[in-house]
């Protein structure tokens, strides 16, 4: 059975992940979108009773754009008092789309309407996931690495987890369901990993998939003699996205 979004995205024709026309499917609904510069927001929804202008942040890359445009569109068609809303991008993010908020709900349509499982789960077959499948994912489907990679967790059979981290501290991570929830992922980066020379070096791109001791990036029972794939990229604003998979 469709998700709502993938309901709107069948009844606009979409078959194949270049379908995917959030401006079509925005003016169809009665929304007109307007990409400028906003300060203190990622994107914004002005509505009156049947029409509703959505802005986009015209500096973010083209990623970040769908999934802000994805996100207002959630305000606009499924939230029930069709208020204006003014969304920060720390409220706008496929990584928000746990908690119980209506901004978490709106991140679950977005990544619904950009990532649509009955597109996504055909052209995932049976490969295994990687950031490099997660960067073909984004290519096809014009969707940011990081919620191509987060997609690519919810079906994913190994014990997987998705670190973000920045120079201090790990600002997120998720996990896939078999990675057991005995282990923590460290909140500093270990300065062996390829993901530290990331974060405070000059090392760019996407890293190729490393063998390394588990303990650079866990801890709990028996992690000292565990190992895990790990593959890092630094994301366009700085801090440094790794996928690890437990051996
Ligand atoms: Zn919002």
């Amino acid at each position: 059975m469709l998700s709502r979004p993938e309901r709107l995205l069948w009844v606009h024709g979409v078959r194949m992940p270049e379908h995917i026309d959030l401006e079509a499917i925005a003016s169809a609904k009665g929304a007109h979108i307007v990409y400028r510069k906003l300060d203190g927001c990622a994107a914004r929804l002005v509505a009156t009773d049947d029409r509703a202008v959505i802005s986009v942040a015209v500096d973010d890359n083209i990623g970040r754009r769908r999934f802000s445009l994805g996100h207002e569109l959630a305000h606009w068609i499924q939230d029930a008092q069709r208020a204006s809303f003014k969304c920060s991008s720390a409220d706008i993010g496929p990584q928000n789309a746990e908690a119980k908020t209506i901004e978490a709900d709106a991140n679950n349509f977005a990544s619904q309407l950009i990532l649509p499982d009955y597109l996504v789960w055909p052209w995932v077959a049976d490969r295994k996931p990687s950031l490099d499948l997660a960067n073909a994912m984004g290519d096809a489907f014009q969707a940011s690495l990081t919620a191509s990679a987060l997609k690519l967790l919810q079906r994913a059979q190994g014990a997987i987890a998705i670190t973000c981290h920045d120079q201090r501290r790990l600002k997120w991570s998720r996990r896939s369901r078999n990675f057991s929830t005995d282990f923590y992922i460290l909140n500093e980066l270990h300065q062996d990993t390829i993901a530290f020379e990331m974060a405070f070096g000059a090392v760019k791109g996407l890293s190729r998939p490393k063998r390394e001791g588990a303990s650079r990036w866990i801890s709990g029972p028996s992690t000292y003699r565990m190992e895990v794939w790990s593959q890092s990229i630094k994301l366009p604003e700085g801090s440094v996205l790794t996928m690890l998979s437990v051996i």
